[in-house]
């Protein structure tokens, strides 16, 4: 019974993902383009990106069947309890060890595809900057970073099992908070093990952007500008830090290609999402999120009945939880996903509104185009698959409300 929801909720994953690809196939088929967008790739463009988005498409639903397979043939055929039965049987080295087996195949299986993505279809197009031996690189830190917290995350809820019995999923419950909120207060952190900072130069744009963030009560602890450039010709730029005191990241590819109030005014939007706590807000509602599933999962994992329904006898609870969360989270957080990308979206206007009434209305609209035509972005999505899972609203819909707003 519960193998069987398990694989149903696995696989209406991946229908779910498979539908809504076509979902803006057959709309970006049959209606042209919003005329405020049209500009931004000419025609041979356009017919490039459609191109690059069928190409990834494709590959992204390669990757997808096999990695359902996969993951399904290991539930049906109770792979992880065999799996198991082959490592050394203490409780946490089973655990931790079957684990980390199990995410280094996740990883090889994920290799191919990710390479041909990075060094075959971004470079095929002009995007890709990363040299072969930074791409392995990439993959080998991502892939020992994300086992060391995995494993982490089940060191501790073995040993909070041990010391606090039934109660341990709230002590689970709360590492887990502490966890996400680490990362997310982190990120700068993790992102320099990745790339290389150095503090934008003195000069106007350095002024104008102290000034900005001192005028709206805060203070620059740092301004970055990080060797994006070295994997790819993508640009993007975000505000980190708590409290009073932040840092700005600039991608290098930003600070070269865009002009200076195209800059500020990018950064007028990051500055409000920070004046309404928006990061926050979106940490703890991603939070909340995870309780009910953790809680549901933490039950089946600890209910005896359960692990033998699922094959999953004599196997660590902490191993299975884990497995479960990955398997259920995709599906669970789609569904999740549909009104938290809402929300997002609302904080997204919201931080648009101020530059376009501060006067940075057109640089803001000139930035947004250039962001969208370096990052390839999709000028015409289904509005379904909008309200389904964007975080932004699509570009014309922006533009739209920067010009009403400058016009009040
Ligand atoms: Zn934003």
């Amino acid at each position: 019974m519960f193998k069987a929801l398990v694989i149903v909720c696995i696989l209406l994953g991946y229908v779910y993902d498979f539908a809504t690809t076509w979902l803006d196939d057959s709309w970006e088929k049959k209606h042209a383009l919003p005329e405020s967008v049209r500009d931004i790739y000419d025609e041979k463009e356009y017919r490039r990106w459609k191109q690059y988005s069928a190409e990834k498409k494709k590959l992204r639903l390669i990757s997808g069947v096999i990695n359902l397979a996969v993951l399904l043939g290991m539930f049906l055929f109770d792979g992880f309890a065999a799996l198991s039965r082959l490592l050394p049987a203490g409780e946490y080295a089973n655990a931790l060890l079957l684990m980390a087996v199990w995410m280094a195949i996740a990883a090889l299986l994920d290799l191919p595809f990710s390479y041909c993505n990075q060094m075959k279809i971004e470079e095929k197009y002009g995007f890709n900057r990363s040299t072969k031996k930074t791409f392995f690189l990439d993959a080998l830190k991502n892939f020992l970073i994300s086992t060391g917290l995995f494993c982490g995350l089940i060191a501790v809820a073995i040993a909070c099992h041990r010391a606090f019995g039934s109660a341990f999923f709230l002590v689970v419950y709360a590492a887990l908070a502490v966890f996400m909120l680490a990362v997310n207060t982190f990120s700068l952190t993790f992102m320099k093990i990745f790339n290389k900072f150095e503090p934008l130069p003195e000069g106007s744009l350095r002024d104008r952007l102290t000034a900005m963030f001192t005028q709206n009560g805060y203070q620059l602890k740092n301004i970055w500008v990080m060797n994006a450039s070295k994997r790819t010709t993508k640009a993007n730029a975000f505000c980190a830090g708590l409290g009073k005191f932040k840092e700005i990241v600039l991608y290098d590819n930003l600070v070269n290609g865009f002009d200076e109030d195209e800059i500020i005014a990018v950064f007028a939007h990051e500055l409000t999402h920070f004046k309404h706590n928006d990061t926050r807000h979106m940490t703890l509602l991603n939070l909340l999120q995870f309780l009910p599933v953790v809680l549901l999962l933490l039950w089946v994992a600890t209910d005896p009945a359960c692990l033998a329904q699922m094959g999953f006898d004599g196997l660590n609870f902490g191993m299975v939880f884990i497995v479960l969360f990955q398997a259920v989270l995709f599906p669970v957080m789609t569904l999740i996903q549909i009104p938290m990308s809402a929300f997002s979206r609302m904080q997204e206007r919201r931080a648009d509104a101020y530059p376009a009434s501060a006067g940075l209305g057109d640089a803001l609209i000139s930035a947004l185009k250039k962001l969208a035509r370096l990052n390839f972005a999709n000028l015409n999505p289904h509005p379904l698959s909008v309200k389904l899972s964007y975080d932004h609203p699509p570009i014309a819909e922006r533009i739209r409300l920067i010009r009403q707003k400058q016009s009040t």
